[in-house]
């Protein structure tokens, strides 16, 4: 049985920036990457309509064009991209153990080396008039989108630190940041409590809610609910940021691999390298502070690198190549 089940030396789970950043480096280094690209082939930034800041594309572009075009540069070293969900993992402990792999709950595949790139998720409020605008005003992530909305006026919903830093951050670029806080405090530390309410643009409104996002192709406003008293407000607004968090998808490596209290995947100092021997993580799965596509891509290409290293020191390829700058 074991004889008929495919082993491969570098398995990618994922195809957003740090996947396949991954697969380029790993495919260049001859160690004839498979990936895996789950159920959102190219990532997050399949479901944004302009990307403004990855380097080299000074008229920008948008997000599945520059998706498709890694994809293209992956596949041309050789990457074997495949449709397909990974659904379970087995990690072996020792250093050159085989990892076992499940793919849609039925294909088993053995690995040498695994690189993790699968992402996180970030949370909507779930109504129905902020996912018809998603990419039409509503966005989650205000340095990704901040920018397009400068010197109007946006929402911005959520009160933990990371909705107090993106506030400040519109407050920056935007006339006027009107935070929506659902409970009669923030959950922020106190100093980016203070950070907010020393803005002098930031309207903080607390116990209040998101009604309903107004327009009918792109966000024109905003009805807001206090939650205590009941009473609604419109206001004009363009831009509706949702601030709530992020989930790292991390389900299927639960007790297989160490992660933080909130399960993003833990890495070792500046590397990529997870407690599982031959195990890396590169990407949004393992970084809850930049979160953004250029820092996935660069971690994708440490990945790469660290994998490669291990499998020369195991002494499953020659040595480690020069395939970095070739
Ligand atoms: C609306 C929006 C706009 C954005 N705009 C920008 C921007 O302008 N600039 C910028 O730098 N960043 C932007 N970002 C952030 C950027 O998209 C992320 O930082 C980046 O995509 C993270 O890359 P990643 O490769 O780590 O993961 P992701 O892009 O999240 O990709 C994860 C991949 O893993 C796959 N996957 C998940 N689970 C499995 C599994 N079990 N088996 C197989 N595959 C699996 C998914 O299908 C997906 O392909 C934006 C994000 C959003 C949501």
């Amino acid at each position: 049985m074991s004889d008929t089940v495919e082993r491969i030396k570098c398995l990618i789970i994922g195809s957003g920036p740090a996947g396949y950043t991954a697969a380029i480096y790993a495919s260049r280094a001859d160690l004839k990457p498979v990936m895996y690209t789950g159920m959102e082939p190219g990532g997050q930034l399949t479901t944004t309509t302009e990307v403004d800041n990855f380097p080299g594309y000074p008229e920008g572009i948008d997000g599945p064009t520059m998706m498709v075009q890694l994809q293209q540069q992956a596949e041309r070293f050789g990457t074997e991209v495949r449709i397909g969900m990974v659904t379970a993992v087995e990690f072996s402990d020792e250093v050159g153990g085989i990892h076992k792999i499940t793919v849609d709950n039925s294909t088993q595949l053995e690995a040498e080396t695994v690189i993790i790139s699968t992402g996180a998720t970030a949370k909507y409020l779930g109504l129905p008039s902020e996912q018809r605008l998603r990419g039409g005003g509503v966005s989650a992530c205000a340095v990704c989108d901040g920018f397009f909305y400068k010197g109007q006026d946006v929402a911005i919903v959520g009160g933990g630190d990371t909705a107090a830093e993106e506030a400040t951050y519109l407050a920056n670029i935007c006339k006027k940041v009107t935070m929506l806080v659902r409970r009669d405090e923030m959950r922020a530390s106190k100093a980016m409590q203070h950070r907010v309410t020393s803005t002098k643009n930031i309207d903080l409104r607390y116990n209040t809610e998101v009604d309903e996002v107004l327009g009918d192709m792109v966000v024109e406003g905003l009805r807001m609910k206090n939650n205590q008293t009941g009473e609604k407000e419109t206001i004009d607004i363009t831009g509706l940021f949702i601030a709530i968090g992020h989930k790292p998808n991390t389900d299927i490596f639960k007790d297989q691999i160490t992660m933080d209290d909130t399960g993003y995947i833990k890495t070792e100092g500046k590397s990529t390298k997870t407690n599982k021997p031959g195990v890396f993580a590169s990407g949004d799965v393992q970084d809850k502070e930049y979160r953004q596509a250029v820092t996935a891509a660069g971690t994708g290409c440490m990945a790469a690198l660290d994998a490669e290293r291990y499998l020369a020191e195991i002494g499953s390829v020659e040595e480690v190549t020069t395939s970095t700058y070739n």
